[in-house]
């Protein structure tokens, strides 16, 4: 695989006592960004909620659906991502244009933006195969709004497991263009099983502390298995699977005339003598989809071969 394509590995060490899950997310993040034009900051928080709703996910065996939510009272307003089974993932923030002044270290202030209110964790699963299993949903404080500190917290509150979680995003200030983008994007979950050895926990925990940051690994070049590499120093692991990750939304013209067909009659009249026309953007993605007075006199009159 072209590590330079965004990708998710899962791995295991120490005897299965250890899990492992990396990848790499900078096109996604980058897409997700641009498309709703999100500052610097508001950037990197996206981007990392989005790289973390991946990672989480992909420790559930039979997740469907994978939601994390910041309801949060800084300037991003909240933060919404949600990623699938299958490596896609979609998200957005309440004020993508909000933006903060750079922290103390003259980093990109994520839990500045972010501030104090809770996270919540929505994992859904076995719709697909008919069972309509109630969606599980979990929720605690905001610790630090840094968002992987968050993670941290609530995996071991919440799902009582052990975890290590790392996610960066780095923007570069564009000089030629005067537009910043994101050009590397990725993270790392370690979780702890029980019985695992404390010397392995130990040695890890030494590892992850002396570990570069996972942008400067990745704007080196470094693909999901070689950021592992460097955050188990001398503890060696196996990958068991690698999958391609993408930016997808599941909005789409038809999912539009539903939403508009829904309203009702009267709403569905209302808007042709108004506007002629309906003009819907899905807050996932900012793609905009436009009904119109065709569409509208559709959805109140049904033509024959539709009703077929
Ligand atoms: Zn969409």
């Amino acid at each position: 695989m072209d590590l330079r394509e965004d990708h998710m590995i899962q791995a295991t060490a120490a005897d299965s006592t250890i899990r492992l899950i990396s990848a790499v997310t900078t096109n996604l993040v980058a897409e997700a960004c641009r498309r709703h034009g999100a500052t610097p900051t508001a950037s990197a928080a996206l981007g990392r909620a989005l790289t973390g709703a991946l990672l989480l996910g992909r420790t559930f065996k039979d997740l469907e659906y994978m939601t994390i939510r910041f309801q949060c009272e800084g300037p991003i307003g909240g933060i919404v991502a949600e990623a699938s089974a299958h490596g896609t993932v979609r998200g957005y923030v309440k004020n993508p244009l909000a933006e903060v002044p750079l922290n103390q270290m003259g980093k990109l202030d994520v839990s500045g933006i972010v501030g104090k209110g809770m996270l919540y964790v929505i994992r859904e699963a076995g719709f697909e195969i008919g069972l309509m299993k109630e969606p599980y949903y979990g929720s605690v404080s905001i610790v630090s709004g840094e968002i992987a500190e968050d993670l941290t917290h609530y995996l071991a509150t919440s799902e009582q497991i052990n975890s290590a979680v790392s996610l960066g995003v780095f923007v570069e200030s564009g000089i030629e263009t005067g537009q910043e983008r994101v050009t590397a994007s990725g993270g790392y979950l370690i979780q702890v099983m029980p019985g695992a050895d404390p010397e392995t926990v130990a040695a890890i925990e030494a590892a992850v502390t002396a570990a570069p940051h996972v942008t400067d690994l990745i704007r080196g070049g470094a693909g999901a298995a070689a950021i592992l590499e460097e955050a188990l120093g001398p503890i060696s692991f196996d990958v068991l699977e690698t999958h391609p990750v993408e930016f997808r939304c599941k909005c789409s013209y038809d999912r539009a005339v539903s939403i508009v067909t829904a309203l009702g009659r009267d709403e569905v009249e209302d808007m042709l003598a108004k506007d002629r026309g309906a003009e819907l953007t899905c807050h996932f993605c900012s793609s905009v989809y436009y009904l119109n007075e065709a569409a509208l006199h559709e959805i109140l009159n049904p033509s024959e071969q539709m009703l077929m």
